[in-house]
């Protein structure tokens, strides 16, 4: 019998938004999506002390924010509430009460002064051998009576004999012999605290989970986790574990290399669009040549057993260069909306002068669209339009060159006067055209004017054409600037 397709995540709310943890909602969301299955968001927040609402907050946003819609979860409800692993541990603890009875798990009353002695041991060996607690063959009546009378313990699983051998959706056949897997805390001493291992098979069970698709660092975590399924006499999920993202020094994806958080990048300005589509990408490829692709393509071809086993190196110049792609892609009026907010927060105007001059900004954004990148880059191209005309800040490259211009001033100044007297007039285009004319009546060349009319009107060395400049900043402004110029470059 088939059961019904639901995958989940089930991310620990302590923390920025990592990559890696976008990656894996990626990849369980796509795998729902392209074979009409349930995508269930569990947090799982039984760790007091690192949990923060913030944090999953920003899980929230930040999911919601890439596309990936949860059909189950905080939020959005669902038929096997509460989605919040805090809620649920009174059914946890009967859970374990139930493994108890049945003698797959065990008391332990060992204190912490006889952990501590066993741990010295075990590094006094070459060879590591698995814990076994002490109390794990008392009788059950005996550590009832114990445990009634206030003794402290925890409960821990009791590993038969024999190994674990299970089919990993990427990784393909992978077997532990048992003697490797300590009986392991299902809840710690002294407070009905349960721990992962527990209380995520508890809840991928109550929630109907049938394939649990997480990073390889929980790869050590699912022998664990499958004889958990089988004493209880429950079908197990089918295991997928998603090879580790890389940084360039090949060690597992850290800020070492450079940022990993879903805010840095969301703050830096790359598409979202490029985001997913690079995410994508760390341990799938579409058909091994083609890097760009969408968010439909994605859906249509993902399956997790196309997944890589090796590691995904994550390589920031090609994801800075996919940046580019996706936003050069935009039209012009979704660039602008893109790049408000870096806008805003430069402070050029406020959001009412931004909304009646849409139509300008949407031009001026365009005039620069081939040169950014990213939409922070934007302040960098533009941000001399909202400087006072006659302070343009000028680049001392932009200077330099100006200034090798011997007739610098001279062609600033009748250029100025021709626009004003509209001896030059038009459109940008007419423009060019009787400018170039001018200059060579002048006796000059092209760039004995351009080169100081760039730096008088923008104060930089390089940038869009020049008469879209122009018009953008208007003739008046324009002619302000030129002749601030003509005595700034003098
Ligand atoms: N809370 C675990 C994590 O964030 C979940 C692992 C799992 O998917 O089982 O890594």
């Amino acid at each position: 019998m088939t059961r019904p397709l639901r995958v989940r995540i089930a991310p620990s709310p302590t923390g920025t938004v990592h990559l890696g943890l976008c990656r894996t909602a990626l990849f369980n969301w796509a795998y729902a999506r392209r074979f009409g299955g349930t995508f269930v968001l569990r947090i799982e927040d039984t760790d007091h002390d690192r949990n923060t609402q913030a944090s999953q907050q920003a899980i929230l946003d930040g999911l919601r924010w890439l596309g990936l819609d949860w059909d189950e979860g905080p939020e959005q409800g669902g038929p096997y509430e509460p989605y919040q692993q805090s809620e649920r541990v009174e059914r946890h603890l009967a859970w374990a009460e139930k493994l108890l009875a049945s003698g797959h798990a065990y008391r332990d009353f060992s204190t912490p002064e006889q952990l501590d002695a066993w741990r010295a041991e075990q590094e006094g060996r070459k060879q590591r051998i698995a814990y076994r607690g002490a109390d794990r063959d008392l009788d059950l009546a005996e550590a009832e009576r114990r445990a009634a009378a206030g003794e402290e313990y925890a409960v821990r699983f009791r590993i038969p004999d024999g190994e674990t051998t299970f089919e990993d959706l990427i990784r393909g056949q992978v077997t532990i012999p048992h003697h490797e897997i300590d009986d392991w805390v299902m809840v710690r001493r002294g407070a009905a605290s349960p721990t992962y291992n527990f209380v995520v098979v508890c809840d991928d069970l109550d929630m109907h989970i049938s394939h649990v698709f997480r990073g390889e660092e929980h790869l050590v975590n699912t022998p664990k986790q499958l004889l958990l399924y089988s004493a209880l006499g429950e079908p197990a999920p089918e295991f997928a574990h998603l090879p580790l993202m890389l940084g360039t020094d090949r060690k597992k994806l850290s800020k070492r290399t450079g940022d990993t958080a879903l805010g840095d990048y969301q703050a830096k300005g790359y598409p979202r669009e490029a985001i997913f589509n690079f995410l994508a990408l760390q341990g799938w490829a579409l058909d091994g040549e083609t890097d760009v692709f969408s968010r439909e393509q994605f859906v249509e071809r993902f399956d997790i057993r196309d997944v890589a086993k090796a590691g995904a190196v994550f390589d920031p110049d090609k994801f800075l260069w996919m940046a580019g792609e996706y936003l050069r892609g935009e039209k012009p009026e979704e660039l602008a909306a893109h790049v408000k907010p870096f806008a805003l927060e430069a402070g050029w105007m406020s959001a009412q002068e931004l909304q009646e001059r849409w139509p300008w900004f949407v031009r001026l954004v365009a005039s620069v669209q081939e040169r950014l990148a990213l939409y922070s880059d934007l302040p960098h191209w533009v941000g001399h339009m909202f400087q006072p005309h006659a302070e343009v800040p000028y680049d001392p490259k932009a200077e330099k060159g100006a200034r090798k211009r011997e007739r610098r001033v001279e062609l600033l100044t009748g250029f100025a006067d021709a626009l004003e007297s509209g001896a030059i007039h038009g459109s940008p285009a007419q423009w060019a055209e009787q400018t170039k004319a001018w200059i060579e009546a002048q006796g000059a060349k092209i760039p004995d004017l351009f080169q100081p009319l760039r730096c008088a009107l923008t104060g930089m060395a390089g940038g869009p054409d020049l008469f879209e400049t122009l018009d953008l900043l208007g003739v008046p402004a324009a002619l302000e600037r030129i002749r601030a110029g003509a005595q700034r470059l003098a």
